[in-house]
């Protein structure tokens, strides 16, 4: 008889977005004809630019012709595609990787969760807490973790980095032993950024400990502050302890076109792992699970590369985060104590009055009609907060953070 696996039993149900989803139908069934301004989604609105279009047009044009026809490509990705990532580190970040340590993929949450099968059961995952929750919930269907513990609000197994006000949402490094350690910056859900010598301590601690860091920097074209590394490989000693991953998604408006890449240098290591096994094994991995990604996508990838690609996707990115911008002046001139939407699309904004994330969330839909993110939702330490989101038309966001002043203010 066929069972199930019993780590996919484990998961908690994804709470988060379908009870924000439930709240905002239970208050427009109550408020008929009133709409609900969203400052919760995590999911672009602007169009895709023009160079990028007529690259992914040009890329049809040629699957329409039997001449120029081309089926399956390389599950790592079209080397033109693999070579542009490369030029693109080395000129914007002076980061040297070989090509082949590009894997190019169908998106970064993929992968994020797709990295853990080629390490053993047994390797301990250290997480951020709030935290992006596909690095949970793929070390837990992973087998990584034991049960959820109620009391405790998390799994046993995961060594938990607390992420709060007083070290400015970038955790220490963990205290206890790890083997897998996920890390994102610019961070989702709380916008702030790490810096280089923050970045430093936890690769000190994973050749301490021999452990792999696992960067997600699927948000990297956001960071406008001098100094902030967009790459965990701008830090001396990552390419043999850090894999990078990273996506097209907030940074060209992939969300729905989907490509991503992560980044596999030969020079990892690890307990029973030599220079080149962990890069064989991840090849290996993709070749046997993914026949790569769209060839569509991948030339609208490659035109974003381009330098008139990478003006454009800039040009996007700033719009979203001059959204931010009045978000976060919005919300500060009012009175609430905000952090992040610097150097990212989300603001973590503490709620005030000692009020947990779900009541403020209530709140503002009640008052205001906006829904934003609990931040509860993200994990334990993000009771307390809400997060909300610079992704959505101008008009619209004006008008949210207007409604907010007004009538929640
Ligand atoms: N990583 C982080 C931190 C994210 O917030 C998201 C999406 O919201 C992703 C990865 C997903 O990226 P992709 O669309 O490339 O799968």
């Amino acid at each position: 008889m066929a069972s199930v696996n019993e780590d996919f039993l484990r998961l908690q149900s994804g709470y988060l977005f379908p009870e924000v989803a439930r709240r905002i139908r239970a208050w427009q069934e109550k408020n008929p004809g009133e709409a609900v301004m969203k400052l919760s989604i995590g999911n672009t609105t602007e169009a895709l630019t023009k160079h990028i279009t007529e690259a992914m047009h040009a890329k049809i044009n040629l699957l329409s012709d039997r001449k120029t026809y081309s089926g399956y490509g390389d599950e790592q990705g079209d080397t033109p595609l693999r070579e542009a990532l490369c030029n693109h580190y080395k000129k914007e970040y002076g980061v040297s990787l070989p090509v082949s340590a590009f894997f190019v993929s169908d998106g970064a949450k993929s992968d994020a969760g797709n990295i853990q099968s080629i390490f053993s059961r047994s390797s301990v995952p250290a997480i951020q807490d709030p935290a992006y929750p596909v690095y949970t919930d793929s070390s837990v269907a992973g087998g990584h973790t034991g049960d959820y513990d109620e009391a405790a609000g998390g799994y046993s197994g995961i060594v938990y980095m607390k992420a709060t006000r007083e070290n400015g949402f970038v955790a220490e490094v963990p205290k206890a032993h790890a083997d897998l350690i996920y890390l994102c910056f610019p961070n989702n859900p709380t916008g702030a950024v790490a810096t280089k010598e923050q970045l430093k301590a936890f690769i000190d601690y994973a050749h301490r400990e021999r452990a792999i860091i696992i960067f997600d920097s699927a948000y990297s074209d956001y960071i406008e502050t001098e100094g902030i590394p967009h790459s965990i490989y701008e830090i001396e000693g990552a390419e043999d302890c850090a894999i990078e991953i990273g996506s097209f998604s907030k940074n060209a408006g992939f969300t729905g076109v989907r490509l991503g890449w992560t980044i596999v240098p030969e020079a990892l290591k690890s307990d029973n792992a030599d220079t080149g096994t962990i890069h064989r094994l991840w090849n290996r991995r993709q070749c046997t699970f993914f026949n790569g990604a769209s060839n569509i996508a991948q030339a609208g990838g490659l035109a974003a590369l381009s330098e008139e690609g990478r003006r454009e996707c800039l040009g996007l990115v700033s719009y979203y985060k001059e959204n931010a911008r009045i978000i976060l002046n919005g919300m500060k001139e009012i009175g609430f104590e905000c952090y992040g939407g610097t150097d990212s699309p989300y603001i973590w904004m503490r709620c005030p009055d000692g009020l947990s994330s779900w009541d403020f969330f209530d709140f503002l839909l009640e008052k205001a009609h906006v829904a934003v993110t609990p931040g509860s939702g993200f994990g334990n330490a993000g009771e307390g907060f809400v997060r909300i989101s610079a992704y959505g038309h101008r008009e619209d966001t004006e008008k949210a953070v207007a409604a907010i002043r007004e009538n929640a203010g």
